[in-house]
C-alpha cells in the first residue's frame, strides 16, 4: 500500500483523528469508502492529508487494516506528537529533527516532575482500581475502569499539576498519559503545516475526543469540526472556536464537515 502521488505544490492540509472520527467499530463499514474518493479529489488539487492520533505508529498499522485504507495518508502523527512520513517498502519514516527534540523535552519534563508523577502513581495504585502503565518513551500513563474513575483521578491531578511548569497530560475517555505541555495534536499539526509551507487558513481538522482539543483550535486550523458522536466537552469547545459540529457520526460526519467547509 502506498500514498497518492505528492502534489507538486501543496496548497492545504487535512488532519483527521482516527478512532471515533474516521473509524467507528460499531458502524458497517467502519470507515465509509466515499471518504477516500473525496481525498483523491483533494489530492488532485494539491491538498495533503494525514492521521493525527493518540495511537502509536505500530498500533496505526492495524488501524489501516481496520479502516480498509486503499492508500496510505501523506503523513502520520502518532501518540499526538511523533511525526512520520511514508517511506519506501511500506515503512514509516520518522521526522527525526522534531521527534528527537520531543523525546529530549519529554525526558526533561518527566525528570523535573518525578516527585509529582510518583505521587500520582501512588494515588492511582492505592486509592483507585485504575492501572498505572509504563511504556517505552511513555513512562506515566493511566487506564481507568470508567469515565467516573478517570474524573476522580483528574481531580487529584488538576489540583496539583499547576506547580510543575511544563508538565501536561493528554487524555481520551479512560486513558491518560503525562506529556510535555508544548506537544499535542495542535503543535504537531502546526509543524506539519510549516513543513508543507501552508498557513492555518488552509488547514482543516476534525476529531471527537478530549485529546483532539489541542488541534481543534483556531491557532492551528481555520477549519475545525467534530462528528456528532464527539464528547460534549469537545462539541462545546468546537462551537466556542467558531467551528462546525456535524449532524452525522464518525466518517459520515467527516464527509459532512468537508462538504460544509469546501462546498
Ligand atoms: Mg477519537
Amino acid at each position: 500500500m502506498q500514498s497518492l502521488p505528492m502534489p507538486e505544490k501543496i496548497v492545504g492540509v487535512l488532519s483527521f483523528d482516527f478512532d471515533g472520527t474516521l473509524v467507528d467499530p460499531k458502524s458497517d463499514p467502519q470507515l465509509h469508502p466515499v471518504f477516500f474518493e473525496v481525498i483523491k479529489q483533494f489530492n488532485e488539487v494539491g491538498w495533503v492529508w494525514g492521521i493525527n492520533t493518540g495511537r502509536s505508529q505500530m498500533q496505526m498499522l492495524s488501524g489501516f487494516m481496520e479502516g480498509k485504507f486503499p492508500f496510505l495518508p501523506d503523513f502520520l502523527i502518532a501518540r499526538e506528537r511523533e511525526l512520520y512520513t511514508p517511506g519506501r517498502l511500506n515503512r514509516w519514516m520518522p521526522v527525526r529533527e522534531w521527534n528527537e527534540k520531543s523525546t529530549k523535552d519529554h525526558k526533561k519534563v518527566y525528570r523535573k516532575s518525578r516527585k509529582f508523577i510518583k505521587q500520582v502513581q501512588q494515588h492511582v495504585e492505592k486509592e483507585t482500581n485504575a492501572q498505572w502503565v509504563t511504556e517505552e518513551g511513555d513512562p506515566a500513563g493511566i487506564v481507568a475502569n470508567s469515565i467516573e474513575e478517570m474524573a476522580e483521578i483528574l481531580d487529584f491531578i488538576d489540583a496539583r499539576i499547576g506547580d510543575y511548569k511544563n508538565l501536561g497530560y493528554l487524555r481520551n475517555t479512560i486513558y491518560l498519559r503525562f506529556s510535555h505541555k508544548d506537544y499535542h495534536k495542535g503543535t504537531s499539526l502546526a509543524e506539519i503545516s510549516r513543513r508543507c509551507g501552508v498557513t492555518k487558513e488552509q488547514v482543516f481538522t476534525i476529531g471527537d475526543g478530549h485529546n483532539d482539543i489541542g488541534m481543534l483550535n483556531k491557532e492551528y486550523a481555520d477549519m475545525i469540526a467534530c462528528p456528532a458522536n464527539a464528547d460534549d466537552e469537545v462539541k462545546q469547545h468546537v462551537l466556542e472556536q467558531g467551528g462546525y459540529v456535524c449532524q452525522q457520526s464518525a466518517s459520515l460526519g467527516v464527509i459532512e464537515a468537508i462538504d460544509h467547509f469546501f462546498d
